[in-house]
């Protein structure tokens, strides 16, 4: 696959007396490279795509674009949607508290989209994700198959009647009732493993935190809410921009002790 990229350029018009954007900012990935590629500033030939990584392409409009060799990113960015997805300041966290890298066999529930699985796959060594819903189930795998992630296994199963890995590192839930996914959950983690929650809601959170702490061998480590705000930075307009999402889903980290 191949990404092709547009830088914005500005231009100051004399007549109007200020700078106006002349070429709008884009970026296209192009997936079958067996075609030429249609797109709002024209067709790119075929041919272009076995250009070096950089090098300059050109439509039959006579407009350029950047072309890359397409990363791990530019695939994730387009994977289709089902349900909600995670989004990245939250898969960001899971990683750097739990520390989960390439010897990590991680279990993740519910698969939705595939989203967080994907991203866990692409660090951990294996991860295996349920999904209950069958339409939601075959977007995760097709999306698994986009990514070419071999060592993510897809399962259409209701993760509360049991998980078939044992020993595992790190168990990621994403579900309505996660409270439920306790009893199954602790059979299938290692001692000194982690539970990580994400809930949107906080009462979801709370009911899981109160389940778990009931246990005596889980400690409950942490409950967090990442807030992340995006700047707009063009000429001396610089500021937070003013339509974004603050709130996404509150994360909880949990450790089996014994
Ligand atoms: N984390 C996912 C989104 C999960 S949305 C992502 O990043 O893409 C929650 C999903 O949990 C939904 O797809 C829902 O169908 C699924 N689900 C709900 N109950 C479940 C259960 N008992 N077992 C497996 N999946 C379940």
């Amino acid at each position: 696959m191949k990404t092709l990229i547009r830088k914005e350029k500005k231009e100051f018009v004399e007549e109007l007396k200020k700078t106006i954007t002349a070429t709008k900012p884009r970026k296209y990935l192009v997936e079958d490279l067996s075609k030429d590629f249609h797109c709002q500033e024209g067709v790119i030939d075929k041919i272009s795509f076995g250009k070096k990584n950089g090098s300059t392409v050109t439509t039959n409009q006579d407009k350029e674009f950047h072309i890359l060799d397409a990363d791990f990113m530019d695939i994730y960015k387009k994977i289709r949607r089902s349900a909600q997805i995670i989004s990245l300041k939250d898969i960001g966290m899971i990683i750097a508290y739990t520390g989960i890298n390439k010897t990590s066999n991680v279990v993740d529930a519910g698969a939705g989209s595939g989203a967080l699985a994907i991203f866990l796959a692409h660090i951990c060594k294996k991860v295996s994700t349920y999904e209950i819903r069958e339409d939601f189930y075959k977007v995760a795998k097709a999306n698994k198959e986009k990514l070419k992630m071999e060592n993510l296994v897809v399962k259409h199963k209701d993760i509360m009647e049991g998980i078939d890995e044992k020993n595992v590192d790190m168990i990621s839930l994403d579900l309505p009732a996660p409270w439920k996914a306790v009893n199954v959950a602790e059979k299938a983690l290692k001692v000194g493993g982690y539970l990580v929650n994400y809930s949107p809601s906080i009462s979801q959170t709370v009911d899981l935190v109160n389940c778990l702490q009931k246990k005596d061998n889980f400690v409950h480590l942490n409950t967090t809410e990442i807030i992340k705000r995006d700047w707009e930075v063009k000429d001396r307009k610089i500021r937070p921009i003013t339509t974004q999402n603050v709130h996404t889903g509150f994360l909880s980290y949990f450790r089996k002790i014994s």
